[in-house]
């Protein structure tokens, strides 16, 4: 029987195996292993992606979110004990960004469509000590509209996105700078360079991204021990760096980044299609989003019969989350909220193969056994 994995990076990595060795020996041969040349090239290729001035490669996605909120509070535009608004939909990494900060984790309820963070929901959210809002574009789906934004400038907030899922994407509504890619839209953003995400290294690695120049220069700082410069140390600072292979890896991938999204859209389109079974509702996509698919992720009220019935016919599948952030052991404070969407969404949610080396053909196999189900 043909099997269709989830994930297979050794496979996705394949068709540039001659590039990233070249690639990574260079770098071995060359002998600077940390700030050198692909670090730079990296940053400055980020930063034209997303369309800002800035990008600060570090160690990985949650140490980016860590940064930024760090350097606010350096910055003195963040305090001990504000709040911040994230989607209670969401990897817990960007709610660990905000505790491990001294911050307030403020969840907000997901739309029914998007899943994204309802951006309706968050006036009612505010309080005196409200401080940011921290959207998510999940599973590569913009989160962005003229609400949040106005919200945002009302109430004097900062917006730092969780781009983790979706660089490359874009919105129909103009950012805070006036540009539309994912990323550059809020005052900063969180990158992530995980294995499995649509620009994945081969380890760990990230990026903020951010117009503002003293918010780079601290971030920079923060992640280089807290200096300035050589033997100086403005701030009790961290070693989030990112490594010259792992950059390296990075630039060889970024070449192939459009391809690689355009075939997850086709990919999408194919499921978008082919899937006709009543009992399995596929993603909403909002007019005018450009989404990046980096999860496509399909609901069902009886999860377990589905994936037992994916998995006799061999289709690989996940979950993306099974339990949201507020009932993790380490939230118990946050156990008691009411959150009827985020747990229905939990209970619902089932990730189809999307990433190489799943092909269009393997997508119309996948919905033709959807359709048996
Ligand atoms: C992957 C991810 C992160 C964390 O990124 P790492 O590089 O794994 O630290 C943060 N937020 C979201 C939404 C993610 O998907």
């Amino acid at each position: 029987m043909k099997q269709y994995p989830f994930l297979d990076l050794a496979l996705a990595n394949a068709p540039y195996m001659d590039e990233l060795k070249a690639a990574a020996c260079e770098v071995i041969e060359r002998g600077r292993y940390l700030h050198s040349t692909q670090t730079e090239l990296l940053e400055q290729e980020i930063a034209a992606l997303c369309h800002v001035k800035h990008c600060i490669g570090v160690s990985n996605g949650l140490d980016a979110l860590r940064l930024i909120l760090r350097a606010y509070k350096e910055l003195g535009m963040l305090n001990d004990g504000d709040e911040v608004i994230v989607p209670a939909n969401t990897y817990v990494a960007t709610v660990l960004a905000v505790s491990d900060n001294g911050l307030t984790p403020v969840l907000c309820e997901p739309r029914e469509d998007t899943m994204n963070m309802d951006s309706r929901l968050l006036e009612g959210l505010i309080t005196s000590r409200t401080r940011a809002v921290m959207p998510v574009h999940l599973y590569g789906t913009p989160c962005w509209d003229p609400t949040l934004m106005q919200v945002a400038r009302e109430h004097g907030l900062l917006i730092i996105e969780d781009n983790a899922q979706a660089i490359g994407a874009a919105s129909d509504t103009a950012g805070l700078n006036g540009t539309f890619v994912t990323g550059g839209l809020g005052n900063a953003a969180g990158n992530s360079f995980y294995p499995t995400k649509n620009l994945g290294a081969l380890g760990d690695s990230g990026a903020v991204t951010t117009n503002d120049d003293d918010l780079a220069n601290c971030v920079r700082a923060l992640a280089n021990y807290g200096s300035d410069r050589r033997y100086h140390n403005l701030y009790l600072g961290y070693n989030c760096r990112l490594d010259e292979i792992q950059a390296a890896m990075l630039c060889v991938k970024l070449r192939h980044l459009q391809e690689e999204n355009d075939t997850r859209s086709a990919i999408a389109r194919t499921y978008d299609e082919s899937i006709s079974n009543p009992r399995v509702k596929t993603p909403v996509i909002l007019e005018g989003m450009k989404q990046i698919w980096h999860q496509y992720v399909v609901r069902v009220d009886d999860r377990e019969a589905f994936r037992a019935h994916l998995a006799d016919n061999g289709v690989g599948s996940d979950i993306h989350y099974a339990t949201p952030p507020h009932r993790q052991p380490c939230y118990r404070e946050l156990s008691q909220l009411d959150l009827p969407l985020t747990e229905q969404l939990a209970a619902e949610v089932v990730s189809l193969p999307i990433a190489a080396p799943t092909t269009i053909d393997d997508a119309r196999s996948i919905a033709d056994i959807i359709n048996r189900f």
